[in-house]
Order: structure tokens, then C-alpha cells, then sequence
């Protein structure tokens, strides 16, 4: 069957779009193909005509690798739909349907069969494959053969194998990515030992993307990346969340903790929001992408977990919350955006840190010297990405193609405003504090006694009565709240002062904390407890706080709603010793002293009569 038949017949395409012809015609002449195109561009039509081509003219199946079995469910429920004979093998398929395919496949009634790289190097099933008439074999995601690539999977350096098990070396092999530099092509090239491949080169420019890049300053990086974020977003009208004519939005954080803060302030914001990570249950991930699927919530915060094989027309916007561990995730992710053509943004906010998450989330996975080489290499081109004050879409052009004879894209930040005169001059750092702060800093560190992240001393400092702060403990320091009237700024300006001072010094490689110098002291401090001696004032806060804190998680409550900080500090104080007296603490109303006086009452008594 004529090649332009199959693609007007069977998948109702009249023309060939760029690359593709070239790409079947190789197959179909027997010749190994090489496919880099970005997502998008109908890389699947490489390998489906020519298979419906070959089979129906009785050349035997196609195999595909394919390395997500949500991929090959879409891929195979849309070429039957077609008329086409196709399938898929995988472990979430039962032992009848398995066989039955089985049967299909050695039968010679499938046209494509679809095959996880795993099982397609299990020894059992590779004898099995060896006895089918195989017409062609399909390598998707071929990236996945590289370990300078964002998605290695090992077993896809076995798939070289594959065209010996396939009945001898005549069987034609394609391999198509969308991401891959010329030095991943060559590596595609050499481990599936493809024979002097036809290589089609797609064209990376997207013309209705607009590529932008924010930096972030550092101490307030929170801050500026959600109010840039929600600007975006606002302004696409994204907010509104009747109105579903203005697409969706994904917005990509490194990590699942910063993916669900996200959701949570863009939630608090008015944004129809959910979110979609690896850490949760099979079934509230498949909520969050079918909440945004059928445009419930128009916004979807998540990590790279979410995104192979997703393909929807009117994402108008693709958020970098913040930078990914390379360029060629990041042009995977960002070109979601806009596949119907429209104009559409691709936001980078990038700060100081972003390279350093990156690198702590790689290192947990693998610590080679090789490993950590590339790793660096993916990184730096990050760096330049974002620093680069040049056409975005010509850097990642040229980044992906090799060669730098690309236009200017005119839609990008670059381009808008070559002069740059509209980027913001990063804030000047925050001075330090007076000489008296930084005491009360030195106290907070004597009375701590223990290394503390900077950050987290300067929240208390401030007041704070966030989780993190109260589980360190540090909320029962006595100079909790005492820099209530500075900024974290300038705290952590002051800490960083005292550390160029020697009177304090860093500790620990991965975070920045700060200690005391010389050894820790053996003694517990000051606002520790010190048990019952019937004289230390700290110990009835300290008891109160853990009372209020069980009671708040019998009464599912927060902790303040209990009674908050200046109330047990008032009782410490005053030492009620009635009802009537708990009554002039304030705070406590009567329905609190109904319900907890007399155990606060108790607790009082405890801690003063010896
Ligand atoms: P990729 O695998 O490169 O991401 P797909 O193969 O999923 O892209 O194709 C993307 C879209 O383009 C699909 O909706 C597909 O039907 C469409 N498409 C592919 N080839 C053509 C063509 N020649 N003409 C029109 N549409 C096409």
C-alpha cells in the first residue's frame, strides 16, 4: 500500500507534514532512521504509516518500543479506533488479554505491537519474538539509550539486540526523540547500532511561543517567583474560572513539597489548582489529571512526573516555578505549550538556588564521577539559557541542532526589548542589623545551643510559628518573636555578618546553618525544661505548649486556636491559681476555660508548689 494512501486513508492526513516523508521512505526502502523532532510534530506517523504499509502488504508486525504504558494505551486505543490492528504488552494486562495478543502476534494478525523496553529484553519473550515475522522495528523516546538525557532507562541499552532476535539484520530500525543534542543523537546512533541511519531533523523553532526568563532575587525569591507566576496567570485570564475559552496552564517545581505550596497559594489566590506528583497514590494522581483534563481546574501544579505523552491543544501557558536539571527537559516541558498553534507563554523563573535543588534532587540518584560530569554540563546550559540576553528560541535551537543558522524568534524577552531595558535591577541586599540585634542573635544561639538554618532562627526571631520552627523548638526560645520588627533580610544579613565575624560559624554541607563556635555545650539551655523544681518559669510554657499541642490533634484544631504564645506567657506570668483568675488572662474566654482550665490550672499548680 501506497505510503500517501495509508496517511490519507487510514489516518485521515492529506500531506505529509516536514520530515516525514523522507523518514518513511527510508523504512520503507529498508534503511535505518534516526527522527529528532520536536514533540508535536507527528513523529508517531514516522513509524504507523510505514508499519500499516509493510503489514498490509504482508511484510509481518511492527514492533514499538515505548517507554510509558499510558503512552501505549493512547497510542494503540487511537490506531484501532482507525481500523488498524494494533496492541500493546504490559505487566497492567491480564494473563487472558497477554495471550491472546501472544497468540495475535505469532498468528501474524497484528499490524503494530507496542512493548515496554523491559519486556522486550526478557529472555523468554525475546525466543518468542524471535519466531514472529517482525516487518520493523520502532524505538520511541530514544533518548531514554542516554545517560546524558533527562529520562536514562537502562534497558534501553539492550534494544541494540533487538534486530538480531528479529530474524536477522534486514529488519529496517527507526528511533525517534524530541530531545536530544547531536551528541545523544550520536549516542542513539552507536548503542542501537543503527546502520548509516537517514537522520531527519525537525525544526525546534515554535513561532507562537513566547520564551521569557525572570530572575529571581535571592532572600526573596518566594515572593517574586508566586506574584510572577500569578501575573502570568492573570494575565491569561486564568483566573476566572468560569470562562474556559483561555486554555490551561502548568506550572513545573523541582520538588513535590514546592509543587503542593504552589497549588496551595494558588488555591488561596482564587485559581482553580491541583496538583500531580510521583509521591502520590495512583488514584489521586489520576484525580489531578482528570480534573485537568476536563478543565475543573485550569491550572496544574506538578513536578516532570507529569507530562510524557501529554498532548493537550490550549495550554497557553507553561511555568518553570523553578529551573530543571537541563535544557532538554526544559524545551520538553515548556513546548507543551501552545500545540494548537495559538500564542502561548513559557515562563523560566530562575533563581540562585535552582541549580544547587537540582543538583541535591540528581545526587540522591546516582553520585558517579561520569554521571556528575554531565549532570554539571546539563546544568551550565541552563545557566547560560537564563543569563543569555539573546534570542531564547535561537539558543535552544542551536542547543539542540548543533548549528546556529536559526532566526531571531521576535516574541521572546530578548527579542521584545533587545536593550533590556525593561529587566528590573535586582534589589540591593538587605543591610545588617544594629549591634543590640545581633546580641539578641548571639543569645538565640547560646540558648539554642545546636546548629539552626539561618532562615528558620530568622523567622523566630521575627515571631514565627511555622511547623518547622516549632518542631526545632525554636519557639520556646526566650528571643522568639524578639526581631519581630525586622525584616528576614535583615536578620540573615546580621547572621551572615557574624559568621564573616567568626562569632558564629556554617555548619553542614547541603543546607546553610549556622552554629556557635568550639564544641557544643554539655548543659541543656535556658528555655529548655528543667523539670519539676518548682522555680523555672519556662517549664510551665514549655508544658503548657505541649498540652496545647495534644489537644489540638485530639481536637483535629491548630495548635494557636488552642490558646496562642502571648496567652501561655501570660499565664506563666500571672500564675492563676482559680477559675476567676484564669478569667483575667487574655485569650482565654470562657468557653476555653470550660473546656481546658482545669487542666491548665493543674499544670500551674504542678510547676509551682514543689
Ligand atoms: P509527536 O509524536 O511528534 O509528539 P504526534 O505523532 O503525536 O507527535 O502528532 C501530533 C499531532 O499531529 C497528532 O494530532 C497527529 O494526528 C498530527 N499529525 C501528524 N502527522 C500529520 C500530518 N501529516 N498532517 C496533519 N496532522 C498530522
Amino acid at each position: 500500500m501506497d505510503p500517501t494512501a495509508v496517511l490519507r486513508d487510514v489516518f485521515g492526513h492529506a500531506a505529509f507534514r516536514g520530515g516525514q516523508r523522507e523518514a518513511i521512505d527510508a523504512v520503507l526502502a529498508g534503511r535505518d532512521a534516526l527522527v529528532l523532532q520536536p514533540t508535536g510534530a507527528g513523529k508517531s506517523a514516522c513509524y504507523q504509516v510505514p508499519a500499516v504499509a509493510l503489514a498490509r502488504a504482508g511484510h509481518g508486525t511492527t514492533i514499538v518500543i515505548s517507554p510509558l504504558i499510558a503512552l501505549m494505551n493512547d497510542q494503540v486505543r487511537a490506531l484501532v479506533g482507525r481500523g488498524v490492528a494494533a496492541a500493546a504488552l504490559h505487566s497492567q494486562l491480564d494473563d487472558d488479554d497477554r495471550l491472546e495478543t501472544l497468540r495475535r502476534l505469532m498468528a501474524g494478525e497484528l499490524e503494530l505491537l507496542y512493548l515496554s523496553p523491559e519486556r522486550a529484553v526478557l529472555d523468554g519473550f525475546r525466543r518468542l519474538l524471535g519466531r514472529a515475522r517482525v516487518a520493523l522495528l520502532a524505538i520511541d523516546e530514544a533518548h531514554c539509550v542516554s545517560q546524558w538525557g533527562h529520562d536514562f532507562r537502562p534497558e534501553y541499552l539492550r534494544l541494540g539486540e533487538l534486530r538480531e532476535i528479529c530474524d536477522g539484520p534486514a529488519i529496517p530500525m527507526i528511533a525517534l526523540t524530541a530531545t536530544a543534542t547531536p551528541r545523544v543523537m550520536a549516542e542513539i546512533a552507536s548503542s542501537l547500532e543503527l546502520r548509516t541511519p537517514v537522520t531527519v531533523r525537525g525544526d525546534f523553532h515554535r513561532p507562537n511561543l513566547a520564551f521569557e526568563v525572570i530572575h529571581v532575587p535571592p532572600g526573596r525569591g518566594e515572593e517574586t517567583r508566586l506574584a510572577a507566576m500569578i501575573a502570568a496567570l492573570e494575565r491569561l485570564g486564568l483566573r476566572d474560572q468560569r470562562d474556559r475559552s483561555t486554555g490551561r496552564a502548568i506550572i513545573y517545581c523541582a520538588t513535590r513539597k514546592t509543587a503542593e505550596t504552589v497549588a496551595d497559594h494558588l488555591k488561596a489566590a482564587g485559581f482553580a489548582a491541583g496538583y500531580y506528583h510521583a509521591g502520590r497514590t495512583a488514584r489521586a494522581r489520576d484525580r489531578a489529571q482528570t480534573g485537568f483534563s476536563l478543565g475543573r481546574t485550569r491550572v496544574l501544579v506538578a513536578t516532570n512526573a507529569f507530562g510524557m505523552g501529554i498532548d493537550y491543544p490550549d495550554i497557553r501557558a507553561i511555568v518553570h516555578y523553578q529551573a530543571p536539571g537541563s535544557l532538554e527537559a526544559y524545551y520538553q516541558e515548556a513546548g507543551r505549550a501552545g500545540r494548537d498553534g495559538d500564542p502561548s507563554t513559557c515562563l523560566l523563573l530562575f533563581g540562585r538556588g535552582d541549580l544547587m535543588t537540582q543538583r541535591r534532587i540528581s545526587q540522591s540518584n546516582s553520585s558517579s564521577a561520569k554521571v556528575e560530569a554531565r549532570r554539571e554540563e546539563a546544568l551550565a546550559a541552563v545557566g547560560r539559557y537564563a543569563n543569555a540576553w539573546t534570542c531564547r528560541q535561537q539558543i535552544l535551537c542551536a542547543h539542540f541542532t548543533g548549528t546556529e543558522d536559526h532566526a531571531a524568534c521576535t516574541t521572546c524577552d530578548a527579542c521584545r526589548d533587545p536593550q533590556g531595558a525593561s529587566i528590573e535591577p535586582l534589589p540591593a541586599p538587605a543591610a545588617a542589623l544594629d549591634d543590640a540585634s545581633a546580641q539578641i542573635i548571639l543569645a538565640a544561639m547560646t540558648a539554642h545551643d545546636r546548629p539552626v538554618g539561618k532562615g528558620n532562627l530568622a523567622k523566630a526571631l521575627r515571631g514565627s510559628q511555622a511547623k518547622p520552627i516549632v518542631i526545632q523548638g525554636l519557639v520556646r526560645l526566650p528571643q522568639h518573636g524578639a526581631l519581630a520588627s525586622a525584616s528576614e533580610d535583615a536578620i540573615v544579613a546580621t547572621i551572615d555578618r557574624l559568621v564573616a565575624d567568626l562569632r558564629l560559624v556554617r555548619k553542614g554541607r547541603k543546607y546553610p546553618m549556622v552554629a556557635l563556635p568550639g564544641p557544643p555545650k554539655v548543659t541543656r539551655t535556658t528555655y529548655a525544661r528543667r523539670g519539676r523544681d518548682g522555680t523555672s518559669t519556662s517549664s510551665i510554657t514549655v508544658e503548657l505548649d505541649r498540652y496545647r499541642r495534644s489537644m489540638a490533634r485530639k481536637l483535629k484544631w491548630k495548635a494557636y486556636m488552642v490558646f496562642q504564645k502571648a496567652t501561655m506567657v501570660a499565664i506563666d506570668e500571672k500564675r492563676p491559681d482559680s477559675l476567676l483568675a484564669l478569667q483575667r488572662i487574655p485569650g482565654l474566654g470562657l468557653s476555653r476555660i470550660e473546656r481546658f482550665g482545669a487542666d491548665v490550672l493543674a499544670i500551674v499548680k504542678r510547676y509551682t508548689v514543689s
